[in-house]
């Protein structure tokens, strides 16, 4: 199995730049009946001497061999003393003096360097959790780390036994069938059926066995031992020639060492020249095709195919793991060579990008949620528009506001009219009302106008992540661009409101209707006035405006006032004298609380239609422009100017050559991502070479 060691390093080492699972060699379990030879057969594989062996029951846990390819002790030498006296990574087995050596699972710390001792510590360890012969399906796990060995695991169980002895159990054949099964009916694992050569092969439990678990026979090898114990003038050939029962895989005649050789200590290697020996003489036609050698050989073939066949997934998985790393390591960008041109690439693109989220012409554009203008549009015409129109013209504005403002704007004497005052006062209030949501506005805009810079950083300017000084003087540079903004669009709204509030004009062709409807309600009193009142109502006619002479409308109140509001009249007409007159409340005239549930005359009824109708006419004008013009000035004075004066901004005040350096430091986090991605891609590369190598390489 020598020239599989070289190809499973070179692909360990895949595997290791990989950090994937190593592709698993099939385990090799040995099975057979007590005594037929398995721990020999297992020990000549290895070319160690370690396991217990000889007749009656020897193996009675299973024993899972991990074998471990480690470099020789002079490599491990070498590589710790390149290292000085940093410990080195890939010596993974510092302070160990020897080539090779085991270690047991249950007795973790201990190393053992003499295979003597490990044979030893087999038996004890057997004959700590069974006692007389009885047996366990718990294994032993033993590893041997060795640089002449594949890395690889192989079973030795116990054999299959028919009758129990000692404290053996009454089923001790079934519990001993169900163990190798357990082992073998793992379709990676390549069963090797041992059967002496002097006993019938046609009784094999072993290869029925096997048979149960694989069927067709595509991962069963047949041994067949003690070649050298066979009655005199009998031989194996017909069943070495597969004549009895074909093995597809192969069947392989060994002599191992007998128990006279044990006890006479006979080395692996010399016990291997005898079998040379042997098999020259008594099948000379089958000796290139028996043996322990060639045992191994067919295993390290069956191996190499195993490997042959995962590598094409193998290679796929580095093809895809380089694209990947590629494109991570591209994402990373060049590690900056010309300072400036870099800076204002970034800042040219970050300023593109925030402009392009702004516009909806973004290459990154959510569909999670509203995000740049379309927000900024969702704002204007939803929240701010749907506020605005929520908004009641007469909100907060009660009848006995409405008298009272009436009352105080015509002063000492009682009125004829309903004073303009009054409504000018009045129409004022409800106007101011719009500034609020006209200035919440504002700061919406501007907080989304904050986001975009942390959804282009996150999503758009990739390379800002790699510079993380720049991204922070960047999202600065244009936080405080649109803090400077924010005042100036502020005094704008603000005004927008105040220059409403500085004219009431009435002569807004908008609103000339409804003073064209008072004054039809009482083109014929004042008709009737114009004789007997004074010239000041004649004044009031020409504003365009006309405010009704009350008390004229008590009392003259014909069909012209019926067509505002025709339900109420009659019936308040002849109402009781309203409750201001009222000698109890004389007292409180003063009194602003004037309690709510009080009931109106139908003059001051009148009056109040009247101012009602006139403010919500004129407020809706009103609030109309303002919804209007809102969104226009936040877009001039805020949107606009940033759009314009952010690339010019940005590059003002970061483009400064001491500034630089300081700006384009990367982050540790990216600097160190980049070349351990690099170091990845490398190491792919030369996995993919040594991958194509192996495939061509043909060594079967
Ligand atoms: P296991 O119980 O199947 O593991 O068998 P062992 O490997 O422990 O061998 C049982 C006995 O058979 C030992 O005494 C071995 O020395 C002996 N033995 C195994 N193989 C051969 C062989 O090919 N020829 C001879 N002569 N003896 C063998
Ligand atoms: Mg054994």
């Amino acid at each position: 199995m020598e020239t599989l060691i070289p190809i499973i390093n070179r692909l360990q080492e895949v595997f290791l730049t990989l950090g994937a699972e190593i592709i698993q060699l099939p385990q090799i379990i040995v099975v057979g009946s007590q005594s037929s030879g398995k721990s020999s057969v297992l020990e000549s594989l290895v070319g160690r001497d370690f396991l217990p062996r000889g007749s009656g029951i020897v193996t009675r846990r299973p024993l899972v061999l991990q074998l471990v390819n480690v470099p020789s002790l002079e490599e491990r030498r070498k590589q710790d003393n390149g290292n000085g006296a940093k410990q080195n990574p890939q010596n993974t087995y510092p302070g160990i003096k020897a080539e090779e050596w085991g270690t047991f699972l249950h007795c973790k710390n201990q190393i053992f360097t003499d295979f003597n001792e490990i044979r030893k510590e087999i038996e004890e360890e057997t004959d700590r959790s069974t006692n007389n012969k009885g047996i366990s399906p718990e294994p032993i796990y033993l590893k041997i780390y060795s640089p002449n060995v594949l890395s690889l695991t192989l079973v030795d169980l116990p054999g299959i036994t028919k009758v129990p002895v000692g404290d053996q159990p009454e089923d001790i054949e079934t519990q001993v069938q169900e163990m190798i099964l357990s082992y073998i009916s793992n379709p990676n694992s390549i069963i090797l059926c041992v059967s002496p050569a002097n006993s019938d092969l046609a009784t094999s439990d072993a290869l029925k066995l096997a048979r149960e678990v694989d069927a067709d026979g595509r991962r069963t090898l047949l041994v067949v031992s003690k070649l050298d114990l066979m009655d005199a003038g009998t031989d194996a050939l017909e069943v070495l020639l597969g004549r009895v029962i074909p093995v597809r895989l192969g069947i392989i005649g060994v002599v191992n060492r007998s128990q006279h050789d044990l006890n006479t200590q006979k080395s692996l290697t010399d016990s291997c020249k005898d079998e040379q020996a042997f098999l020259q003489r008594h099948y000379p036609s089958l000796a290139s095709r028996c043996g322990s050698r060639y045992l191994a050989r067919t295993l390290s073939r069956l191996l190499m195919h195993h490997i042959r066949d995962c590598l094409p997934e193998l290679k796929t998985r580095v093809t895809v793991l380089t694209a990947q790393y590629q494109s991570r390591l591209n994402s990373y960008g060049q590690p900056v060579e010309d300072h400036s041109a870099t800076l204002l690439q970034i800042v040219t693109k970050f300023a593109t990008d925030y402009c392009n989220t702004i516009e909806g012409t973004a290459r990154h554009i959510q569909t999670s949620e509203l995000c740049g203008g379309a927000r900024i549009c969702y704002i204007f015409h939803e929240t701010f528009g749907r506020t605005l129109q929520s908004i009641d013209p007469l909100g907060g504005l009660t009848e006995l506001d409405i008298l009272t403002a009436i009352r105080n704007a015509t002063g000492p004497r009682p009125a004829l009219f309903v004073p303009e005052v009054s409504f000018e006062l009045l129409v004022k209030k409800q106007i101011k009302r719009l500034e609020e949501p006209s200035m919440r506005c504002v700061e919406l805009v501007h907080e989304e106008l904050q986001r975009i810079i942390q959804h282009c950083s996150a999503y758009s300017t990739q390379e800002l992540l790699r510079f993380p000084k720049l991204h922070d003087s960047i999202v600065e540079v244009v936080t405080s661009l649109l803090r400077k903004r924010l005042p100036i669009t502020n005094e704008m709204v603000h005004n927008l409101v105040a220059i409403e509030l500085a004219y009431i004009n009435t002569k807004h062709p908008d609103f000339t209707d409804a003073a064209q409807v008072s004054a039809s309600v009482n083109s014929q009193q004042v008709l009737k006035l114009s004789l007997s009142v004074s010239s000041r109502l004649t004044l009031q006619i020409q504003t365009g405006l006309v405010f009704v002479l009350s008390s004229l409308l008590q009392v003259e109140a014909g069909d012209g006032g019926k067509r505002w509001k025709n339900e109420k009249m009659p019936s308040e007409e002849k109402g009781p004298v309203p409750a201001f007159g009222s000698p109890t409340k004389a007292v409180n005239l003063l009194d602003t609380a004037v309690p709510i549930s009080r009931k109106l005359s139908t003059r001051e009824q009148r009056d109040c239609e009247v101012i009602q109708r006139l403010i919500k006419c004129y407020f809706l004008i009103v609030r109309k422009s303002i919804q209007d013009s809102v969104p226009k000035t936040v877009m001039h004075f805020l949107v606009n100017f940033v759009k314009e004066h952010l690339q010019s901004e940005l590059v003002g005040q970061l483009y400064k050559q001491p500034l630089l350096q300081e700006l384009l430091i990367e982050s540790q986090e990216t600097a160190q991502q980049r070349t351990e991605v690099a170091q990845m891609l490398e190491a792919l590369k030369k996995a993919s070479n040594i991958i194509s190598e192996i495939r061509e390489t043909h060594l079967w």
